[in-house]
């Protein structure tokens, strides 16, 4: 069984300076792609569901599928809620099946983001599931985001400014009146493509890294340049959302194909072949720029 929790994945990325990556996958072909790039990279790796794709039954689908291909997998392997906001969900979400869950309560004020933060981690820690949250903000286009939204943040700037990065003393008792296992920081990334090249704060982050008790998580890993994904990774991030990037090559290669053809009435498994295999190698760079191949 190759079914851990976030924590047994992260404790040994931070202890061995090293990054997981987390990819978002609607579906059970993108799930097999997926996991057949960490085995044959010897990588761990977090597999997140989109609360969107999981609404109503569909959560069992998906955790069902997942589930089976997990547990045959040869490296370890994280079921991960992403970006939930509402606790009765996520509840539901531990019950089902999922070995880790985000709550995101960061636009929230601090106390109340505290108060139901610790209430999804006292549920899930009762049922051996870890748990992930926010703070600080990280720029938008996660609900209802489509091709043409951008990384802006909520003043319509394009760059994460100061005030929206996570503060160090906040942090601090963040993590204490939680009891939170890992920790989503605001250091300059957004959702989404980005129109502008992000401008990491690596000062902001080495201090945090410094003050956390638990694994620092990134979000917005997409579009990140490589050397500045390197060097937050070199300075604790240790788990790294990505998303967009595998899609829009999927797509990219999707386009590319259904314009070659003209005869549309081709069985899907053909259709996806090649924009499953463009989805591979964008799932593969990213592993091995975090440096979590063979450590399984
Ligand atoms: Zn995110």
């Amino acid at each position: 069984m190759a079914l851990v929790t976030l924590s047994e994945i992260l404790k040994p990325a931070r202890d061995g300076h090293y990054c997981v990556a987390a990819f978002d996958t609607s579906n059970n072909d993108m799930t097999l792609a997926i996991l057949e790039t960490a085995e044959a990279l010897r990588s761990p790796v977090i597999l997140m569901a989109l609360c969107v794709d999981i609404e109503g039954d569909k959560m069992e689908y998906w955790l069902d599928g997942a589930r089976k291909m997990a547990s045959r997998a040869s490296v370890p392997v994280c079921l991960h809620l992403d970006h939930a906001t509402d606790t009765a969900f996520i509840k539901k979400a531990v019950d089902s099946g999922f070995t880790s869950v985000m709550y995101d309560g960061s636009v929230l004020p601090f106390a109340e983001n505290v108060k139901n933060t610790r209430e999804v981690t006292e549920y899930a820690h009762t049922h051996g599931v870890s748990v992930e949250a926010e703070l600080g903000h990280v720029g938008d286009g996660i609900v209802g985001r489509s091709e043409t939204d951008v990384k802006k943040n909520r003043d319509g700037t394009y760059d994460n400014p100061d005030d929206s990065l996570t503060n160090p003393d906040e942090m601090s008792a963040f993590i204490e009146e939680t009891n939170v296992d890992a920790l989503a920081v605001a250091v300059g990334t957004a959702h989404g493509v980005y129109v502008h090249e992000p401008r990491l704060h690596f000062d902001r982050l080495e201090q945090l890294n410094k003050l956390s008790s638990v694994p620092l998580v990134m979000h917005g890993g997409s579009g990140t340049p490589d050397e500045q994904v390197r060097e937050a990774v070199r300075l604790g991030i240790c788990k790294l959302n990505v998303f967009s990037e595998i899609i829009d090559a999927y797509y990219r290669e999707m386009k590319k194909q259904l314009n070659e053809m003209e005869n549309m009435a081709i069985w899907p498994s053909t259709a996806n072949l090649r924009p499953l295999n463009a989805l591979k190698e964008a799932v593969s760079k990213k592993i091995v720029l975090l440096g979590s191949d063979n450590r399984a």
